[in-house]
């Protein structure tokens, strides 16, 4: 049973409003308090325990005026902030990964609808094996980047020239993207092989284009199959063939059916 708080509740006569379903509220004058400098995050993946992320965030942002966190049961997370500007500057200094997963932050904003966004660029941070060394700065470093993606900025050991065996740079990659294990350079007459490692890069899915989950557990993707099966099947009638009706129709069907019930549809 839920504990009763002492805060009572009166009955209110409604605004007067065109349409029987909906409640009309009044505009709120008064300030939003905390909500004013707070940041709303979600993975695009699995969820993390909230006691990590909170013990992780305030590792890393307290400094930088994190007050509180708090979080819904459905994945957003809820980070509040000394002031606006303590917002603005964790975006600014983004993206920000946990378990080595990336946290996709925004502002919060009155009446926000807190959806999962269909996410089709990414920033992810990738390591360069075997760049020369006559290449590590700037102007090359953003041009050997840039046959994966959107050169962002490197890591500050890499900018330093601290490091040798890789350079580690972030770039903003689209679902299309092909993201090569390996690729090559070509200077004058040498050409040098450059190995890719990618860290923390997120499901995707080839069907709906978008991160966060994988093609092959994709709901739209299965059903489009379901549809292109029946296609088939009544194609296969008008041409007088007497054909099986489909048993991968139910099958798909108790699959999306399960997922429901478990509550994995992916954010649709
Ligand atoms: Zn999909």
């Amino acid at each position: 049973m839920p504990s009763r708080s002492l805060i009572k509740l009166r009955y209110i006569l409604l605004l007067p409003s065109d349409d029987p379903n909906i409640v009309e509220l009044p505009p709120r004058n008064e300030g939003l308090g905390k909500w004013e400098s707070c940041l709303v995050g979600y993975f695009l993946d699995k969820k993390l325990p909230f006691n990590y992320i909170r013990n992780s965030t305030f590792n890393q942002w307290k400094n930088m005026g994190l007050k509180e966190v708090q979080a819904n049961g459905d994945g957003f997370m809820f980070f509040i902030f000394d002031d606006m500007d303590a917002c603005g500057r964790v975006l600014e200094e983004g993206p920000w990964y946990m378990g080595n997963q990336l946290l996709l932050l925004k502002k919060w904003k009155r009446m926000m609808r807190l959806t999962k966004e269909h996410v089709s660029q990414i920033p992810v941070w990738i390591k360069l094996f075997n760049v020369p060394m006559e290449y590590w700065d700037f102007e090359r470093q953003s041009r050997i980047s840039s046959k994966i993606g959107l050169p962002l900025f490197m890591d500050h050991l890499t900018s330093t020239g601290s490091t040798v065996s890789f350079a580690r740079v972030c770039v903003e990659v689209n679902v299309d993207s092909p993201l090569p294990q390996n690729f090559f350079v070509k200077c004058e007459d040498e050409v040098v092989e450059i190995r890719v490692e990618y860290q923390g890069t997120p499901a995707k899915c080839e069907h709906c284009r978008v991160f966060g989950h994988d093609t092959k557990n994709c709901i739209s993707n299965q059903v489009a199959q379901l549809v292109k099966m029946q296609k088939v099947t009544e194609e296969d009638k008008k041409d007088g063939w007497k054909t099986i009706k489909s048993k991968g129709k139910k099958k798909i069907g108790n699959q999306m059916k399960e997922r429901a019930v478990k509550g994995v549809i992916p954010f649709k």
